[in-house]
């Protein structure tokens, strides 16, 4: 798992913070290479990525969501978010080999989406996702047994974001819930509440900040019906009192690129750029998405400054590979592209995925060896393929 550095790094409009530089091996997925890889100064990388690539040909389906680098994402044969990307996958049913330049819980969703005669494989198997991280299978065993004592379990019903490992989507399925995406996690949480029936309630995994932000901003709850649960204390934190008037049990997960972005970066946009817009993703903090003047997924906030007109201006808040491809898209146009926070940050996780190993994954593939497979074993993808269905069939 990779968590943020309390790094004292001073503000400035290139400062450089690197999330996660320490790599925790009793967390992440994996930490080494299994194989000999290339090395990044080596100036034939390009050539031999293209070279592997033709002795594949439609063998192989490349898939690049959109907070990949740019020397990964020139590679890609569709990008998008992770949805759409599992998506694009089971839609390839010719491809033998998916190629997931992503992170790790992406890679199992598409194994679950695609048959089993496709093989995913993500090039860096320490690639995984700190958000995804914070929600264990264990940990969220046992606060369903913390809902069970406090008599609320029955009245309850999960819903995970897409953000997850396949275990918590399994226990979603298990338990009669759904996943959701930042763009249909409204229609999820509908549905739940109906779900649920009167007084009802909703557990949220992993991610509070979109959990709070949909319940508060689009369903229209106050900040009081929701309770944050915490796996690292005794009974969440939470007294069963607390979890009986709750109607949004939140999990205490947050993504560490989305969660960065602060109030005093949209004031300190909004005082250098006379008439910016600000644009965030609903996974930053609750109150820098209430001062925010547009809110939507990634592929809301790649529409949005495509219908921009020229002549405006952006401050963008969500991952920063993104905001500097769409600002070098968009300034031919005359729009003004900039990202919100004064320090950079990438996802230090989807960084891992770079040139060198996508070389080595797709060499090793054209020569008949299958590297960094990810397989959900036959239960948990029972299960959580129950719940991504159940996000299909969304009213
Ligand atoms: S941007 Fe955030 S949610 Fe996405 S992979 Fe990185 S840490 Fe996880």
């Amino acid at each position: 798992m990779t968590t943020a550095q309390p790094l004292d790094v001073t503000p400035t409009p290139l400062a450089l913070l690197l999330l996660g530089r320490a790599s925790d091996p009793s967390s992440e997925r994996g930490v080494d290479c299994p194989g000999d890889l290339p090395s990044p100064s080596d100036p034939g990388l390009v050539e031999r990525a293209r070279a592997a690539r033709e002795r594949l040909g439609s063998r192989l389906f490349v898939l690049g969501h959109h907070y990949q680098r740019d020397e990964v994402i020139q590679f890609a044969d569709v990008t998008g978010d992770s949805f759409k990307l599992a998506r694009d996958a089971a839609a390839r049913p010719e491809a033998e080999y998916i190629v997931f330049c992503g992170v790790h819980f992406m890679a199992e969703s598409a194994d679950i989406l695609t048959s089993d005669a496709q093989a995913v494989i993500l090039p860096d198997l320490a690639a995984g996702c700190s958000m995804a991280d914070m929600a264990t299978a264990e940990q969220v065993a046992e606060a369903w047994d913390v809902l069970t004592d406090a008599g609320v379990a029955r009245s309850t019903v999960p819903v995970t974001y897409m953000n997850s490992s396949a275990d918590i989507k399994a226990f979603t399925g298990r338990h009669g819930g759904t996943v959701c995406t930042s763009s249909n996690a409204e229609r999820a949480l509908t549905w739940a509440f109906a779900q649920a029936g009167e007084n009802g309630k909703v557990l949220f995994l992993p991610d509070q900040h979109l959990g709070r932000n949909t319940a508060v901003r689009d369903l229209g709850l106050s900040p009081d019906d929701c309770v944050v649960y915490n796996p690292h204390k005794p009974g969440g934190g939470l007294t069963a009192d607390q979890l009986r008037r709750a109607r949004m049990i939140l999990w205490r997960g947050h993504c560490s690129v989305h969660g960065r972005f602060s109030l005093d970066s949209v004031e300190e946009v909004r005082a250098r750029i006379p008439g910016v817009n600000v644009l965030v993703h609903p996974e930053c903090r609750h109150e820098v998405v209430a001062a925010a003047d547009h809110v939507g997924s990634t592929e809301h906030i790649i529409r949005l400054l495509d219908r921009a007109p020229a002549g405006s201006s952006w401050a963008v808040g969500t991952e920063l590979n993104l905001v500097r491809r769409l600002a070098a898209r968009y300034a031919p146009e005359g729009k003004e592209i900039v990202f919100l926070d004064r320090t950079v940050c990438f996802c230090s996780t989807m960084n891992r995925i770079d040139l060198p190993h996508l070389v080595w994954a797709l060499e090793s593939l054209a020569d008949g060896k299958v590297v960094n497979r990810i397989q959900v074993d036959q239960d948990t993808e029972h299960f959580a393929r129950l719940a991504l269905d159940r996000m299909l069939a969304l009213p």
